[in-house]
């Protein structure tokens, strides 16, 4: 059995984006060509934007391509002149892009404190002020109330930039009421190295690659006619994608774990979050050792965020919302899509009860007990 359980990381590559991309690679010509051959090009780059724009229901002229969320996170925050405020659950590359960030810490449900993030923007300053803010979390997938952060910010005359990697094609929001949106076709069922910065024209945001004046000169080179057809059809079949059914696989997959341990869950069923994404607990067993264990089982799953050496990191995410350190250390994500099916979690929750059992140090201390002929060590 070979199953994909690592959505968030990844998607799998969509029959649509396939197909569009493949003949994409019979176009010939540079877009900024003026003969038939770039017009054509042109064309087609247009007519995605407008289907990228069509679905986020916003200006076509406001989506800037990019090589992907890491760079659109980096333009929106290196480049924009003022000060930057961002919570502590924010992916790599917006808190690594600036040294003089402003962290905004987030609750024990892994909600950015409103409160702090108030008392923050009202501090005199007198520069322009960005805030940053994910729309929903890659590790835990908890939803930010957005509206609210956006309300208080506009108070202050802070501009809104939201990294919505996880959540565009899984949640719907009014993207438009945002300054400034991180998108990447990966996640969404597009091919990699392709990404969009959706951009308010009266920001005062400085551009970023400098060259031939492409995309309204934030990003200057020849665009990646490919990648940008890829991206709109996996945005546009997203939106067909059946979350319910995935969300109740998901809920069904936590009762199933419960059942095994029902302390398992971490987080709070109440807090809204994405309908594909669980984390687990496994007592006693480190996050690294799951991961192998269920990749020898067939099942790809993640342990906090994975760097590029391929690492596995202690989650920040999971720190900052108050979990100590073993606990968070042998958690595993789980992140469902689209194809998920019901026989691959009953698979996956037997699977987690071996690997349980197997590698618990609690359970080896019950078996060697039983050896010995004590019914249990539990009580000492
Ligand atoms: N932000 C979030 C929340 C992500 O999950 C990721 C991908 N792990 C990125 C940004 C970076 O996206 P990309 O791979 O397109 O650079």
């Amino acid at each position: 059995m070979s199953v994909y359980f690592d959505y968030n990381a990844t998607a799998p590559l969509r029959a649509s984006s396939k197909k569009v991309m493949l003949e994409a690679m019979d176009f010939l010509g540079n877009a900024s060509s003026v003969h038939s051959f770039g017009r054509e090009v042109r064309r087609k780059i247009e007519f995605s934007r407008g289907e990228i724009a069509g679905v986020l229901d916003i200006e076509a002229k406001r989506v800037i391509f990019t090589s992907g969320a890491t760079e659109s996170n980096n333009l929106a925050l290196k480049n924009f002149p003022g000060r930057a405020i961002v919570s502590a659950i924010e992916h790599d590359s917006i808190l690594r892009v600036r040294e003089d960030l402003i962290v905004v810490p987030v609750l024990a449900d892994g909600t950015v404190d409103l409160e702090k993030l108030e008392a923050t923007l009202s501090k005199d300053f007198t520069a322009p002020t960005l805030v940053s803010i994910m729309a929903a979390n890659n590790e835990t997938g908890i939803i930010q109330p957005l509206a609210e952060i956006i309300q208080i910010a506009k108070k202050h005359g802070a501009y809104v930039h939201s990294d919505a990697v996880q959540a565009v094609g899984r949640l719907n929001f009014p993207w438009q009421t945002l300054d400034m949106v991180s998108i990447s076709a990966h996640k969404l069922g597009g091919p990699s190295g392709i990404g969009c910065l959706v951009i308010n024209p009266n920001l005062p945001l400085i551009p970023h690659i400098r060259g031939g004046g492409q995309e309204r000169s934030y990003r200057a080179g020849t665009e990646n006619l490919l990648g940008i057809a890829g991206m709109a059809a996996a945005l546009r079949d997203s939106a067909q994608d059946n979350l319910q059914l995935v969300e109740r696989l998901r809920d069904d997959l936590e009762d199933l774990i419960c059942q095994v341990f029902p302390e398992s869950l971490v987080l709070n069923r109440n807090v809204p979050r994405l309908s594909n994404t669980a984390l687990f607990h496994m007592p006693g067993v480190k996050s690294e050792t799951q991961v192998m264990n269920f990749d020898l089982e067939g099942f790809a799953v993640s342990a906090g965020s994975a760097c590029s050496s391929g690492k596995v990191k202690a989650s920040a995410v999971l720190k900052a919302m108050g979990l100590d350190d073993d606990k968070s250390s042998e958690m595993i994500r789980i992140s469902l899509g689209p194809k998920s099916t019901r026989s691959e979690i009953e698979a996956f929750a037997q699977v987690w009860q071996s690997i349980y059992q197997k590698c618990s140090p609690l359970k080896n201390l019950e078996r060697k007990a039983q050896r010995n002929g004590y019914e249990s060590v539990c009580s000492l």
